[in-house]
């Protein structure tokens, strides 16, 4: 649940976790071939996006697009602006913004693409409630490189293409699946996080199961994660609290077995089949699979083909697999397989805001939590709790 700060290492079942998506697909609208250009990036989008209202009182449109340059020169990628209905969608990606966002699979920092580079761009488009949920999106974008013919000059090409429709399925609305006060988001929507940064190719495609990923963290009654010995994990008031079915369905996958793990750090040689530790996933209807992740060993209560109904205990919260504290890593996917499989969006049915943790790294190293009270505070119907919010389930 490392945040952040120490970048890609987070808890979780991180970068490990990859989904299958409803691959995109072209929107209608295709340019007639007079205004064409040849571009020499080739980008495409991973997923058929479906937006998700979030506790921030905004829309999120969700997606990531993979670029590639094909050419032998370099090329900078100098904005990213999704685009709908005609206008602009949310913000543009420039500059620090589009750095940010856009990961170079050489490591190179920048958002230059040598030659035959590639990069991941992950892309939040946010909009307000009035606006209509568009049918498909497209993206504009600005490219610069030097001029081979001319020395110092630099072309720069302008856009739009690169679009896709629109998923039309609503985010499921779910029970939650802890109960009590001061639960903290941790790598929850939207920003770039371990979660949102899991695009391994699995079997030669990369996946994005974790797209929407929460892991659930508790602080206890000095706002900290933690009283006693970090390494040790009932330190942690919330290790082996009850985790609840969050909807009603069938256990599609179960592991009860694997060892807990020291908090603290990772384990070595997490392979990516042991990364969610032990886990269920629930088949909770629509194509739609619910994950619940590092579950403390042998503490899973329900077995494969048990049907399950809200709010039933399904096991208990530990440090299985590939974490370094306790938490409860939930999601929903596009399928039964935690590594292929496109993660989805959802709402939950009722919670109240508490305000925003602003130290989720300094909480992992026992600092107090410094949270600011009057931002996302309040209650909340079927929304999708923010990045580092802090939230109470249940009276
Ligand atoms: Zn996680």
């Amino acid at each position: 649940m490392r945040s952040q700060g120490s970048a890609f290492r987070l808890f979780l079942f991180l970068a490990v976790v990859l989904g299958v998506g409803a691959a995109a697909s072209p929107a209608s609208a295709v340019r007639p071939d007079s205004q064409a250009v040849l571009s020499p990036i080739d980008f495409q989008i991973l997923n058929r996006p479906a937006p998700v209202r979030g506790a921030d009182d905004r829309r999120h449109m969700v997606y990531e697009i993979q670029a590639v340059n094909q050419s032998g020169m370099d090329v900078q990628i100098r904005k990213v602006a999704p685009r709908a209905q005609g206008n602009r969608l949310g913000l543009p990606f420039t500059g620090d913004r589009l750095e940010s966002r856009m990961r170079i699979n050489s490591g190179a920092s920048g958002t230059t693409l040598g030659p035959g580079g590639s990069a991941m761009i992950f892309i939040d488009a946010s909009y307000g409630l009035a606006r209509r949920t568009p049918k498909a999106i497209s993206n504009a974008i600005s490219l610069a490189w030097d001029d081979t013919a001319s020395a110092g000059d630099v072309v720069r090409q302008t856009f739009i293409g690169v679009s896709t429709r629109v998923s039309r399925q609503k985010p499921v609305v779910l029970s939650p699946p802890l109960r009590g006060a001061k639960w903290v988001a941790v790598n929850g929507c939207c920003s770039m996080n371990p979660h949102r940064g899991a695009t391994l190719a699995i079997d030669g495609t990369v996946r994005v199961p974790e797209r929407f990923a929460i892991d659930f963290v508790q602080l206890n009654r000095q706002d900290r994660l933690f009283s006693g010995p970090l390494n040790d994990p009932f330190s942690y008031g919330y290790y082996r609290t009850p985790v609840f079915a969050a909807a009603p369905g069938r256990v599609v996958g179960v592991k009860r077995h694997l060892p807990e793990q020291v908090p603290g750090s990772l384990p070595d040689g997490a392979t990516i089949q042991m990364a969610g530790g032990n886990y269920v996933v629930v088949n909770i209807g629509h194509g739609r699979y619910a994950f619940y992740a590092h579950l403390a060993t042998n503490s899973v209560r329900v077995k494969r083909g048990q049907k399950v109904r809200t709010g039933q205990i399904i096991g208990l919260l530990g440090n299985t697999g590939n974490t370094d504290g306790p938490h409860l890593h939930f999601h929903v996917m596009n399928s039964p397989s935690p590594l292929q499989s496109s993660g989805l969006p959802f709402v939950f049915r009722g919670f109240r805001g508490q305000g925003f943790l602003r130290n989720v790294v300094g909480i992992q190293a026992g600092e107090i939590g410094n949270i600011d009270r009057r931002r996302l505070r309040g209650r909340y119907r079927n929304v999708l709790p923010m990045e580092d919010q802090i939230v109470r389930f249940g009276r």
